[in-house]
């Protein structure tokens, strides 16, 4: 990574935001990270050297003073909500912090002059494949509120790019989920949703079971497959997109993930192994708007960016979470 200006960061307080500012800081980066504390931890920010702003995003007074201060080169935008269940029942809430809030930010760039933006989109923005692998030319129908509001965004962001010059990359992650290796920052969510989480929860006996949502899907063992990406290839990912901006790249999508799928039951195998616990299960009925099978083609990443998934099989993912839950902090901040 080519060290040259102050990058902001928001939601770099969050799970993918607080590892990919450690990431960018071990490359010698200067980073500023506004976030307003609402998911995000203060403590997931450990080094002395980064700026924290506590803030919103949608304080336009706040965020123009921000550019003034700090003259970011480029953003890497991650504050977002990202409970599909809830966008469905609050849509407007989505609408409001996921693509309002956000125009506040690009408009102080537009003012200030800031050029570079690299976006958390996801492979939500896509909807149910029509056909699996999935590239970035797959059809983009979002089911629900969340992976709409991502994909107006990128929307918003081909705009710009097209009337005052802002070049974006719009990362569409698939499965986030691992821990910083160290275990020095983790992932930490209030509720926690997420798979991995919820199987290691059941493991250490601060929640009774884990719900597998579904085992009736045209899969060969009946349960979702999925793309699980490493939280640290994310963040890796970011930086070959600062690099590519950075070299002149036009703005583009990219997919984020290994290209390989595991079931629900593999997962679930796969903990029992790395804890040495047998995990309470519970067989439940599917959980609404969850697609069969979600996996990534990653081409055009390596192509386009250069980057490959370091962390290809999930024992890796859930062994780093499962330090971190079991680590001093005990998986909370
Ligand atoms: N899942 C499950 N039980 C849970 C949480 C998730 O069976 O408690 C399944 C879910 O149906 C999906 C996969 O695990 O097939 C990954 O779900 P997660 O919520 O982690 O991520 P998503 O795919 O919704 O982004």
């Amino acid at each position: 990574m080519a060290q040259q200006g102050t990058l902001l960061v928001t939601g770099g307080a969050g799970y993918i935001g607080s590892h990919t500012v450690a990431r960018l800081r071990a490359a010698g980066e200067k980073v500023v990270v506004l976030d307003n504390l609402v998911f995000g931890h203060r403590e997931a920010l450990p080094d002395p050297e980064v700026v924290f702003v506590e803030g919103d995003l949608a304080d336009a007074a706040l965020v123009d003073r921000l550019f003034f201060e700090h003259r970011p080169e480029a953003v890497l935008h991650f504050a977002a909500y990202a409970y599909v269940g809830e966008s469905v029942t609050d849509p407007l809430k989505y609408y409001r912090n996921n693509l309002a809030a956000p125009l506040v930010l690009l408009e102080a760039m537009q003012r200030h002059g800031c050029r570079r933006f690299i976006f958390s989109s996801t492979c939500a923005t896509y909807g149910d494949p029509v056909r699996v692998p999935m590239d970035e030319t797959h059809p983009q129908a979002p089911v629900n509120p969340y992976g709409a509001s991502k994909w107006m965004l990128e929307r918003v962001l081909a705009d710009c790019g097209r009337a005052w010059d802002l070049r974006s990359v719009w990362l569409r992650y698939f499965n986030a989920s691992g821990c910083d290796p160290e275990g020095r920052i983790g992932e930490d969510h209030d509720p926690e949703t997420h798979l991995i989480p919820r199987i290691l929860m059941a493991a250490k006996g601060e929640i009774d079971k884990v719900t597998v949502f579904g085992t009736d899907y045209p899969t060969p063992d009946g349960t979702c497959i999925r793309d699980y990406i490493h939280v640290c290839d994310l963040a890796s990912a970011h930086g070959r997109a600062l690099d590519y901006l950075r070299a002149g790249g036009a703005t583009t999508a990219v997919n984020l993930g290994t290209g390989r799928g595991f079931s629900v039951r593999e997962i679930l195998q796969t903990a029992e192994q790395v804890t040495g616990r047998s995990i309470p299960v519970e067989y439940g009925p599917r959980r609404a708007g969850d697609p069969s099978e979600l996996i990534c083609d990653p081409t055009r990443a390596r192509e386009v960016l250069g980057w490959e998934a370091e962390y290809k099989e999930p024992r890796s993912h859930i062994d780093s979470a499962w330090r971190w839950m079991t680590g001093p902090r005990g998986g909370r901040y």
